[in-house]
């Protein structure tokens, strides 16, 4: 389905332990990830996305709507709410199941989640031995209130992921979007897990972006269709400029299967801390269409016209998340080189996942080289997301673009104003040409990939 198109390679991949801390500096230092209520001294585990960030963040989400919604005829998109009531949770299993084992080391008092322990017995902060409580289980679901009375009549909670919205939707999406089996409802938005250990950055957050799609299938094609789903997840993220060797399909074992689930695979990228997750593909068979039917009295099923036959759709879904892929792309992306005995900062980001595509910068803040600027500016942004930047000697301006993965920078001079021609530098390679400002356009037009 999907062309594979390599991003240029890393020159100088940094050893792992430095990586973190370089991706995680320049996140802070250009605008991408902020530390939630900062002036505040932080909120601990949340954070927010800076100008640089939230363009990265969007650019990923379109991109998994373009390939899950819009280029496809057999799914359709769903913004559901985030405050549920509990027998939403009650029939899907979180309010008994959604919990993580909590263990409390009694000889330093850090907490951890059993499941997630290198050592099943040895406490990671103190090295002791032996020392943990027995495991709490611990339900991840944030709680509130909806309306003036704090009583439990008026409990809700918010969503700890958005694959819930699409089932209690089936028969809502099934009624009013002429779509049958096979099809899928795709959503994507923010999801609330009060973790035990967050952490690793934006890696594992409380509230955070997840990019799920539930597919509808007819029970007998749900093994052909996970299969297709593990291998088009793949693909969506080498497509995008994942290096083939820091990414991989892993199975669940039938001890690390949800209750239910009939087969699991991750997508996992290699983080510097080791593989880890990026997305879930499962095959969720009835469960969840059947368990809705029960508790709500809902017909939840597809009665086909044409043969008469009524059944309940096996399901099939990829749940990613948003901003834990931000972060890998990130990673993946973030190359050092020496330049004339300088150390160079490029983010090798694929085109369509750069922040900004071009940036506009005059040679010099001389009044004569505004009006060009702008007139540039102005022909560029109505098809790009563009920078503009006039401070600075142009080689430093042109590091910043690179710190930021802008893969193209327009630079009008002086020669300008004679030519109406300007120097387009191109992010990799650092090769310029000159190009007119008439053919601008379709020059960016042909060479961005898109
Ligand atoms: P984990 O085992 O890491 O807790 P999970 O298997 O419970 O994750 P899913 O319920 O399958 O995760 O959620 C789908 C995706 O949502 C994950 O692959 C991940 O990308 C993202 N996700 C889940 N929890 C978090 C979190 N706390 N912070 C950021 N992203 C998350």
């Amino acid at each position: 389905m999907l062309g594979h198109r390599p991003v240029p390679c890393s020159a100088m991949v940094p050893n792992d332990e430095t990586l973190f801390e370089k991706v995680v500096n320049l996140s802070k230092r250009r605008g991408f990830v902020f530390q939630s209520a900062d002036i505040y001294g932080g909120f601990r585990s949340t954070y927010d996305y800076g100008p640089i960030g939230v363009l990265l963040l969007r650019n990923v989400k379109e991109q998994w709507w373009r390939t899950m919604v819009q280029l496809r005829h057999d799914v359709v998109g769903l913004d559901a709410s985030i405050l549920t009531p509990p027998a939403v949770w009650e029939a899907s299993g979180h309010l008994a199941n959604f919990t993580d084992p909590l263990v409390d080391c009694r000889e330093c008092g850090a907490r951890h989640r059993q499941d997630k322990l290198d050592e099943p017995d040895t406490c990671p902060a103190c090295g002791k031995t032996g020392s943990f409580t027995e495991a709490r289980h611990f339900n991840l679901m944030f709680k509130t209130h909806a309306g003036p009375m704090a009583d439990s009549a008026a409990e809700v909670y918010l969503r700890p992921e958005t694959a819930q919205g699409m089932f209690i939707n089936f028969a809502n999406v099934l009624n009013t979007s002429r779509k049958k089996p096979p099809f899928g409802i795709a959503q994507i938005g923010k999801s609330f897990r009060n973790e035990i250990t967050p952490g690793n950055f934006v890696f594992r957050t409380r509230e955070f972006e997840q990019m799920e799609m539930e597919f509808f299938v007819p029970p007998a094609e749900a093994d052909e269709w996970y299969r297709y789903w593990c291998d088009a997840r793949r693909s969506w993220y080498l497509d995008l400029g994942m290096p083939q060797d820091r990414l991989r399909l892993r199975d669940h074992d039938s001890d690390e299967l949800s209750h239910y689930s009939t087969a699991t695979a991750d997508v996992e990228f290699l983080f510097p801390w080791g593989w880890d997750e990026l997305e879930g593909i499962a095959n969720r068979t009835d469960f969840d269409l059947m368990r809705h039917a029960e508790s709500s009295g809902a017909r939840l099923e597809y009665h086909d016209p044409g043969s008469g036959d009524r059944y309940v759709p096996h399901v099939i879904e990829p749940a990613a998340g948003a901003t834990r892929t931000a972060m890998a792309f990130l990673m993946a992306a973030y190359d050092e080189e020496e330049v004339r005995d300088d150390t160079r900062t490029v983010l090798r980001l694929d085109h369509r996942l750069a922040p900004y595509k071009v940036a506009v910068l005059p040679l010099s803040k001389k009044a004569e080289l505004i009006d060009p600027s702008n007139e540039v500016l102005g022909l560029l942004q109505p098809h790009w997301m563009c920078d503009y930047d006039q401070t600075q000697a142009i080689g430093r301006r042109y590091r910043r673009q690179d710190e930021i993965g802008t893969p193209f920078c327009v630079t009008i001079d002086f020669d300008t104003l004679d030519d109406r021609a300007v120097t387009v530098r191109e992010r990799d390679s650092m090769e310029q040409e000159r190009v007119p400002i008439e053919g601008l356009v379709g020059y960016l037009t042909g060479r961005l990939t898109s």
